[in-house]
């Protein structure tokens, strides 16, 4: 039977929102699948043998015998040790990835010394780095289902090109077309690629892979050399117009103050930003106006948690302690409530992790505009080398790409 493209689309649609559900609630049985999500047994079934098949989930040994009559249940769970997402973050000084499991444990993590800045020298570097990994993921049988990667700029969604990096000295670079192209001919097998700004990617580090509730409205704030805020909003990124929202290090605190990297002056990050951080006095400051910043966006937005990350919280503590300070005042002063204030879970790992849970963010919501191909097409695995992108033509010209 031939299955037509809306029906291809249905498919991908019920299997997100059967992984979804174990992912919010694990140890689920087919038949609480079938309640929970309205979808009938028999389709149920079928679409949790595909997924046991592709080894994202797997089932309980010992079956739960259920209240009353019937069949005793099997629990299913999310397959924490055989799938793997790649994460990584191309920051201004280093390169960091990771791989992580599918509910966010880290298997490994790299560092390396960023070698140039030229976008052609960043794809050769990263690829090496991502090819590597590939290698040491086949050797030991695991499946990869996607590349992530973030940068400190701002990407646009539709077409993957970084409009605007100031610190990284790029305008209007076709990087996820150039890192596409880079990595189709190195020996790394084919696999979806994402591309995002660092700050949302390591929003979405606290968004997918929280152990609590899913928080939304959230934002995380990174404080380095620059200065950006990831925003999730309605269960997804809110990345504006360009992808240049939430890029608070350039908003502008001070009229006529320093000149900034984007050429602007007195923004955000002349005076919070780690070039800024020269004494004591200065830390000082900045830790107020990023207080500032934050009550900035607490009213803009009204945020259920704010989280703060970054370099410089790690290594200026009171910089983050003076801003939290900061905000409480404002709020205390206007009797309003404060969001849940909390340090980055996954410390300086953040962006880098977040890229990788911008792999499950986009495969899990089929009904994007981006396409999930990884999820559709079991083949995109570590082990194998070839796959067909020819089901899913869609996915060329998007920020998501699959190379082959
Ligand atoms: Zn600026």
């Amino acid at each position: 039977m031939t299955t037509t493209g809306d029906q291809q689309l249905v498919k991908r649609i019920n299997r997100s929102v059967l992984l979804r559900l174990l992912w919010a609630q694990p140890s689920l049985s087919r038949a609480r699948l079938a309640e929970k999500s309205g979808l009938t047994k028999s389709t149920v079934s079928a679409l949790v043998r595909e997924l046991l098949d592709e080894r994202w989930i797997d089932e309980d040994n010992a079956n739960v015998a259920t209240a009353g009559v019937g069949r005793p249940s099997t629990p299913l769970h999310i397959n924490g040790d055989l799938r793997v997402l790649i994460g990584l973050e191309v920051a201004v000084e280093c390169l960091r990835m990771v791989c992580v499991s599918l509910t966010g444990q880290i298997i490994s993590q790299t560092e390396q010394a960023l070698q140039s800045h030229q976008p052609h020298l960043v794809c050769a570097q990263a690829t090496g780095l991502v090819q590597g990994l590939c290698q040491a993921l086949a050797s030991r049988r695991l499946l990869l289902s996607g590349l992530g990667v973030c940068l400190p700029g701002a990407v646009d969604d539709e077409s993957g090109v970084v409009r605007f990096a100031p610190n990284l000295t790029w305008r209007n670079v076709d990087f996820l077309a150039m890192l596409t192209q880079s990595l189709s001919t190195s020996d790394a097998p084919p696999v979806s690629i994402y591309l995002q700004n660092d700050a949302d990617a390591a929003a979405l580090s606290e968004y997918e892979f929280g152990a609590d509730d899913k928080s939304d409205p959230l934002i995380f704030i990174s404080c380095d050399v620059g200065v950006g805020a990831g925003v999730v909003l309605n269960d997804g990124l809110f990345t504006g117009a360009l992808g240049v929202a939430g890029e608070i290090g350039h908003t502008i605190l001070q009229i006529d103050g320093p000149l900034c990297s984007c050429g602007r002056s007195g923004c955000a990050e002349t005076v919070i930003g780690s070039r800024a951080l020269t004494s004591p006095e200065a830390i000082g400051r900045a830790g107020e106006f990023l207080g500032v910043l934050m009550q900035n966006l607490d009213a803009t937005v009204n945020p259920r948690t704010l989280v703060l990350g970054g370099k410089t919280c790690v290594t200026h503590p009171e910089l983050r302690d003076s801003a939290m300070q900061t905000l409480r005042r404002y709020a205390q002063a206007a009797g309003m409530p404060l969001p849940v204030l909390r340090a980055a879970r996954y410390g300086l790992l953040a962006p880098a992790v977040g890229a990788a849970a911008l792999v499950l963010h986009e495969l899990l919501r089929p009904t994007r505009k981006r396409l999930p191909s990884a999820l559709a097409n079991p083949d995109c695995t570590a082990q194998r080398a070839q796959v067909s992108t020819q089901d899913h033509p869609a996915y060329s010209g998007a920020r998501h790409v699959s190379w082959h």
